[in-house]
């Protein structure tokens, strides 16, 4: 019998950088542990604010869907308050969860939103890189 042998390799969960610390979303307050280099970038690009995935994925969400021309701060400034009225119409009891999960659903919906046959005056590109971390 030629069952074909399938070796895998044990995956090392080790990294170079095993240095991380725990950085608290701006928005949602969610952690994650990141590395200092991976904060750093992040606070860079939100005028130093920290994001959390989802956030800064909502955030580009964001500033694509708005017919105007707005910047990544204001895209900022809008998702922001978007999760401030989230927190404060929710019960106390799970709020960054709640968030979590109508982010989710949001940005689930603007991803499966149907083709537009019609004329669509704008073509706008939608980067993928950062959804692995959904
Ligand atoms: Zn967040």
């Amino acid at each position: 019998m030629a069952a074909a042998v399938f070796k895998d390799p044990k995956k090392t969960h080790k990294t170079n950088q095993s240095e991380v610390e725990i950085a608290e979303c701006d928005c949602c307050g969610l952690t994650e542990e990141c590395t200092p280099a991976y904060i750093a970038r992040v606070r860079e690009k939100y005028e130093g604010r920290w994001l959390c995935g989802l956030c800064s994925e909502a955030v580009k969400d964001e500033a694509a869907r708005s017919e105007e021309n707005i910047t990544t701060n204001e895209a900022l400034d809008r998702h922001m308050k978007f999760c401030e009225q989230f927190k404060s119409s929710s019960p106390p009891a799970n709020p960054a969860e709640d968030l979590i999960s109508a982010m989710k659903h949001l940005l689930r919906r603007t991803l499966d939103s149907p083709r537009k046959n019609g004329s669509s005056p704008t073509s706008f590109v939608r980067s993928k890189d950062c959804f692995s971390t959904l």
